[in-house]
């Protein structure tokens, strides 16, 4: 039988979520709460329930699961009156604004016996999946380093976003899914040190981007970077390993491999360029190198909520667990930590 979700917060991300479950095949919808009555009212004109307090909606005994979709600021708030109300609770990501905060979260849902966890959707970006699917199949070898960028050009969106009060920026909003998913690629064990600097091209108060170094103890790292000012944007993936390299254009397309056959090569045809002729940097040929597209990964978003509801029964571990949610959180404040000291290496 179909477990009964509700929704906190109808706005852009909540909006997604009431159209998720509606078509969900493990959960039914039950209404949604919002701190603002245009917001209630709207949904209603749309045929959607809205309760009238998130106390009316919590005390509701058929509701299950809770799903928490508002500014990142009041997830913690929200997220602990769930528990303690008996619900099962997702909450959007970033999950909140501190570790100390996170650990509170934790342990009033090990308190309730219920289910937290965040939602890190871009678990199912098949332009992710290609990466750690290359990475995990070890047909290019052990990694050496992974670059992941999202460059946009429309500089931070104008809403709670830009401000710092409502846990706001870039490192927050999308920082926090590149590193999870940088993660869940290379290990969530054995970070040694995190450094960060922050762009503020269209706002003073919060980052408008981001570049954010990662290493790791036994020498693999990896580049994460945000932009909103980019009018050509960079490549979403690079990585290098020591069999190959593999790069994706942007996440329409799909991945390219690089394998190299034989390292050494009999015949080196130099370029040409203005400055003169080189071979260190001439393209290899085909008898040395094997170049191919990687099929497009399949992933179902619906996957998400199917998990939440097999581990509220206890039949899977959640997808994204507390562990990985305090390793995520970690970096994030490693990397304001740097950040405030100039972008200065901070140990893990
Ligand atoms: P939004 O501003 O569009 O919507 C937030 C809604 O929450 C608003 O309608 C607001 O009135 C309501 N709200 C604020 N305080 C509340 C409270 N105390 N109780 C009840 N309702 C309250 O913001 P959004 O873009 O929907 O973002 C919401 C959350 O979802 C954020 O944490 C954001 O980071 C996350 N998000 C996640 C993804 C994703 O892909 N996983 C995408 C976008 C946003």
């Amino acid at each position: 039988m179909k477990k009964k979700a509700a929704v906190i917060g109808y706005g852009g991300m909540g909006g997604w979520h009431v159209d998720h479950i509606l078509k969900s095949d493990v959960v039914e919808f039950a209404g949604i709460y919002d701190i603002k009555e245009e917001r209630r009212a709207l949904a209603e004109s749309r045929g959607i329930k809205a309760y009238a307090s998130r106390e009316e909606l919590l005390a509701d005994p058929e509701i299950e699961m809770v799903t928490v979709a508002v500014p990142n600021d009041v997830h913690e708030e929200i997220v602990i009156a769930a528990l303690e109300a008996g619900k099962n609770v997702l909450c959007e990501k970033p999950v909140t604004l501190s570790l100390e905060s996170l650990e509170r979260m934790i342990a009033a849902s090990k308190k309730a016996g219920k289910i937290f966890s965040v939602h890190q959707n871009r678990r199912f970006d098949v332009d992710y999946l290609a990466m750690k699917q290359l990475k995990d199949s070890g047909e290019i070898g052990e990694i050496i380093n992974i670059e992941s960028r999202i460059h946009g050009s429309r500089g931070i969106p104008s809403d709670w976003r830009g401000e710092k009060a409502y846990g706001g920026g870039m490192l927050s909003d999308w920082g926090i899914h590149l590193i999870d998913q940088i993660l869940m690629v290379l290990g969530f064990d054995g970070i040694a040190g995190v450094r960060c600097t922050f762009e503020h091209i269209t706002n003073d108060e919060v980052d408008d981007g981001f570049s954010l170094w990662l290493d790791y103890k036994d020498g693999k790292r990896a580049y994460v970077e945000v932009g909103t000012y980019n009018f050509i944007a960079m490549p979403r993936f690079y990585m290098r390993a020591k069999s190959g390299s593999a790069f994706i254009r942007d996440w329409r397309e799909n991945c390219k491999v690089a394998k190299c056959k034989a390292w050494h090569e009999s015949d080196v045809i130099p370029v040409e360029t203005a400055a003169g002729l080189t071979k260190t940097m001439a393209p290899r040929d085909e008898i040395t190198l094997d170049e191919y597209e990687l099929d497009r990964p399949k992933s179902d978003v619906h996957d998400y909520y199917r998990n939440f509801v097999r581990a509220i029964d206890g039949l899977e571990e959640q997808f994204v667990t507390h562990d990985q949610m305090r390793t995520d959180l970690k970096v994030i404040m490693k990397a304001f930590e740097s950040v405030e000291k100039g972008g200065e290496r901070i140990e893990f």
